[in-house]
């Protein structure tokens, strides 16, 4: 079948809540993708940063294998080898205490909400049912009704209600705001240290460690959602550690399953995790051995290629190259490491178009919003492999 009768039989069958590129993918390599015709594209999304080892990672491919051979699943009812030393590794790699595993960032997010709520009633002593989160205009968080319920984007949350309430919504980036939000039934502040489906969006320089000393002084938590942002992605493991911050909680997910399968955890103070009781919360999925194992070969590849200083040098210098192409409709690009986001004027239109224009010359990047192309390629790639795209973006910004 060829690319057309694939899209159309897609479009007839499946339900129509994504708008793909025209393109169908039929088998990728490292930062490679290549269509059903056998044209190639260079991937500039990464899955969303599901995808920051490459794709098909021979390493992590191979363990995965190897996992399939042996057990893929036993449930939680029983102990399984590959869980203990994930949780060990996940810990010593995020430098947190006690780890929870799950499968999707929904769910991790999911996680941390309810550990919050539980630590605000058994811990800080709120009344029942009382506690409240303080989360950010512009946020991300999944797709679950709790997360949409505390979205601001129309497109989300319109038709989703009755929505989950105990969520208080402030500004991004304005510290003084989360100050002024706290209440004695504050549990939590939830954030994304940089939020990449609002459009690659950067706080002040010292936003974040501004927010760790209000929430420490209020004995509300801080839980950093790094599922996008995290393992290399902004140029440090975490984003976090751009200003030294520790959160007391982190959701985590995408390229914790590099590329192959998905995994995620809640990961943070083991005063917090180690709450839950037997039966509170669960997951049939959660912290399977081929997802453990999957999980664990991520992390070295990770560590060992040293990916996220490939992120921070090759993103400074893109992010250098990107903004010396002169183009009048462009408004800002701005980024962190290989995670970069060009914002044109409305004049130019709406992104879309010229992410069409850059597939046809074989390089795939999405819009976020109307109006950012978020460039965020695997971050094995290389430098010619940059410079090509370059080319590539100056071409269609100069055409248009
Ligand atoms: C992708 C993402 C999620 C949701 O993850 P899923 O695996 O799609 O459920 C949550 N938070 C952030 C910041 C994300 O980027």
């Amino acid at each position: 079948m060829d690319s057309n009768e694939l899209m159309e039989m897609a479009d007839r069958y499946g339900a129509h809540n994504y708008k793909p590129l025209p393109v169908v993918i039929d088998r990728a390599e490292g930062v490679y993708m290549f269509d059903c015709e056998g044209k190639r594209y260079l991937d500039f999304l990464a899955c969303y940063s599901a995808l920051n080892q490459g794709h098909g990672h021979p390493r992590i491919v191979e363990a995965a294998r190897r996992q399939l051979g042996r057990l893929t699943l036993t449930s939680r009812a029983f102990h399984n080898a590959e869980m203990g030393p994930f949780l060990k590794e996940i810990c010593e790699y995020t430098g947190a205490e006690m780890a929870l595993p799950m499968n999707t960032g929904a769910e991790a997010v999911e996680t941390v909400i309810k550990a919050a709520r539980k630590w605000a009633y058994r811990i800080k002593g709120v009344p029942r049912d009382q506690a409240e989160i303080v989360v950010c205009a512009d946020n991300f968080h999944g797709r679950t009704v709790t997360a949409v319920s505390f979205s601001t984007e129309t497109l989300y949350r319109e038709d989703f209600g009755p929505y989950t309430p105990g969520f208080k919504v402030i500004p991004f980036g304005d510290a003084g705001a989360l100050e002024d939000a706290i209440t004695s039934c504050t549990a939590a502040f939830l954030v994304e240290p940089i939020q990449g489906e609002a459009g690659v969006n950067i706080p002040p320089d010292g936003y974040l460690a501004a927010v760790r000393e209000i929430t420490r002084s209020h004995d509300v938590l801080l839980i950093a959602d790094e599922i996008q942002t995290g393992f290399g992605r902004t140029g440090r493991r975490f984003c976090c550690d751009h200003e030294g911050v520790k959160p007391d909680l982190m959701s985590l997910g995408k390229a914790l399953g590099g590329g192959v399968y998905p995994v995620s955890a809640a990961v943070g103070r083991a005063d917090v995790l180690g709450l839950f009781r037997p039966g509170e919360h669960g997951s049939t999925f959660g912290g399977n051995p081929l997802a453990c194992a999957v999980a664990r070969e991520s992390l070295k590849v990770l560590e060992e290629e040293r990916l996220h200083e490939r992120s921070a040098t090759l993103g400074a210098a893109f992010l250098e190259a990107l903004r010396a192409v002169p183009h009048p409709l462009v408004k800002e690009v701005r980024g962190r490491g290989l995670f970069i986001g060009m914002e044109l004027l409305p004049e130019a239109g709406g992104a879309r178009r010229y992410c069409e224009a850059l597939m046809e010359r074989g390089l795939l990047c999405k819009e976020t919003h109307d109006n950012v192309i978020r460039f965020a390629p695997p971050l094995i790639i290389e430098p010619e492999q940059l410079d090509w795209a370059l080319d590539q973006v100056r071409d269609v910004l100069s055409e248009i």
